[in-house]
């Protein structure tokens, strides 16, 4: 909105479009985090005087009817950066032009711009491939000022009705937690005191400190800048301990990794190929008899199967679990990763197909990162490393909350336990492996290793 302010007063508009609609259809907790956050911000608007003119159309020709019902001068727009999202906006840009108006998409969804990252690269014009390369810069770069905010217009057009969940086939509710408030909040809290514990609260599941601002910056309801601003006034502290600082680092590190992989799409516009060239051929299945197994969670790998009936339950997954299950899905069963990313799609609130796809592309060893190879986590091993006392597993798997935590994380002790196969939760029985992690890996590495040399 502040880029919009050098054209004078402006209408605040929200447009409805088809791909909205399926991204919103795809996940109904996501929908209703998007129609809390759109009320929200509804009401916000009405406080000042402006309502929020809802439209609902295709993308492009919708834009331009309303800027010619408002009489505008130009249309300013928060730019998409996975490659579906750069071609509408392409499409918006060609088609208000045609009809005489400015057009401006402003790529505002990372904390640090595009031109500022890019400008400290030598031989800019082509973002980074490299995270660790991308991360120094982004640290080095001063934080510009805030920009004042735009002043409303008040007109007299006719909006249609606020989004409801239900409209996008979800049962729940707007959610409440969403919107500005609620995400500014959110910040405070977690600056107050989890973020000074963010470098453990990142890989141990169990520990609840990890931001929970992913839905708030895919929906813009906070921006990147604020946090990293706020972030930095917050190291600025003097009295902050070795650690504390060290965590306040890692939790900047996070948005970078974000930025990161924003400006990995923007300026690759590879959409959903893998990013290295010789890997878009690699004959990773499309299925696999264990894959409702792992959807399921229902693996027997208790981290892998304890993330995943998180996601279900809640929309979110610990990123440290993440990881370990999605290399399950590639590695473990040979899945591709635009499968694994697609069925998460369907339960995360987050809706960040760049974020998604530059994490999927990384764990699965075909992005762009220069150190580009399959990034096998062994799902027992990593259980012990980060949920030693099974305190995240419990949580998730009742099936074993009354074991031990070492026959937990131990899935040949617990084959001596036959009782685990009787019926004990939702009718099922806690599973033991369903494959061999050492020799399915293995045999991935050297199909991989095959297809490499080639
Ligand atoms: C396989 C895999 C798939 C993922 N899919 C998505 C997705 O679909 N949508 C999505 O928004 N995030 C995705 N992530 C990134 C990350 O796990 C989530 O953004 C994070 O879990 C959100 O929780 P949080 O806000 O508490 O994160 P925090 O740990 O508090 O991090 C703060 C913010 O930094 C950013 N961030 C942290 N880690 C990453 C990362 N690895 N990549 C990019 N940004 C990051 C996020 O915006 C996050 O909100 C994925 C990660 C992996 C490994």
């Amino acid at each position: 909105m502040a880029e919009a302010a050098r054209f004078g007063p402006v209408v605040p508009a929200l447009i409805v479009d088809g791909r909205r609609e399926s991204a919103l259809r795809a996940s109904p907790r996501r929908a209703a985090f998007y129609c809390g956050a759109v009320r929200s911000l509804a009401g916000d608007l009405a406080a000042k005087g402006a309502p929020l003119v809802v439209r609902r159309g295709p993308y492009a020709s919708t834009a331009r009817r309303l800027a010619r019902e408002l009489g505008a001068k130009a249309v300013v727009w928060s730019a998409g950066f996975d490659g579906a999202a750069q071609r509408a906006d392409r499409d918006l840009q060609s088609v208000l032009e045609e009809g005489g108006f400015r057009a401006v998409a402003v790529a505002d969804a990372p904390a640090v711009g595009l031109d500022e990252s890019d400008a400290a690269r030598s031989g800019g014009g082509s973002g980074y491939r490299s995270y660790p390369a991308y991360v120094q810069a982004w640290r080095a770069l001063a934080q510009p000022p805030e920009a004042p905010p735009a002043a409303l217009a008040t007109v007299g057009v006719a909006g249609e009705a606020l989004p409801e969940p239900a409209e996008f086939g979800s049962p729940e509710p707007p959610e409440p937690s969403a919107g500005a408030a609620a995400a500014q909040r959110t910040l405070d809290d977690f600056l107050a005191a989890p973020a000074l514990h963010y470098a453990a609260a990142r890989t141990v599941p169990s520990v609840a400190g990890t931001s929970r601002l992913g839905a708030h910056l895919s929906f813009g309801t906070i921006a990147a800048r604020t946090i990293r601003r706020r972030l930095a006034a917050r190291s600025a502290d003097p009295f902050l301990l070795a650690e504390e600082r060290w965590s306040l680092q890692s939790f900047g590190d996070a948005l970078a990794r974000r930025d990161f992989f924003l400006q990995l799409a923007w300026f690759s516009q590879s959409g959903d190929l893998p990013l290295q060239s010789k890997m878009r051929d690699f004959p990773f299945a499309r299925s696999h008899r264990l894959l409702d197994a792992w959807l399921e969670g229902r693996t027997g790998y208790p981290l892998v199967d304890a993330g995943m009936r998180e996601l279900r339950a809640t929309g979110w997954m610990h990123p440290h679990v993440r990881l370990v299950a999605a290399s399950f899905c590639c590695f473990d069963l040979g899945v591709d990763w635009r499968v694994g990313r697609d069925a998460w799609d369907r339960w995360l609130v987050e809706d960040d197909r760049a974020v998604a796809t530059g994490n999927w592309q990384w764990v699965a060893g075909v992005g762009a990162d220069l150190a580009a190879y399959p990034r096998i986590y062994n799902p027992q091993k990593q259980a012990r490393r980060v949920d030693p006392s099974a305190a995240y597993v419990r949580t998730w798997i009742p099936e074993l909350a009354s074991l031990p935590a070492a026959e937990i994380l131990d899935p040949p002790a617990r084959a001596g336990r036959p009782q685990l196969m009787l019926p004990m939760f939702d009718g099922a029985a806690y599973p033991l492996p369903v494959v061999d992690h050492a020799a399915v890996a293995s045999a991935f590495l050297q199909r991989y290793g095959e297809y490499a040399r080639r």
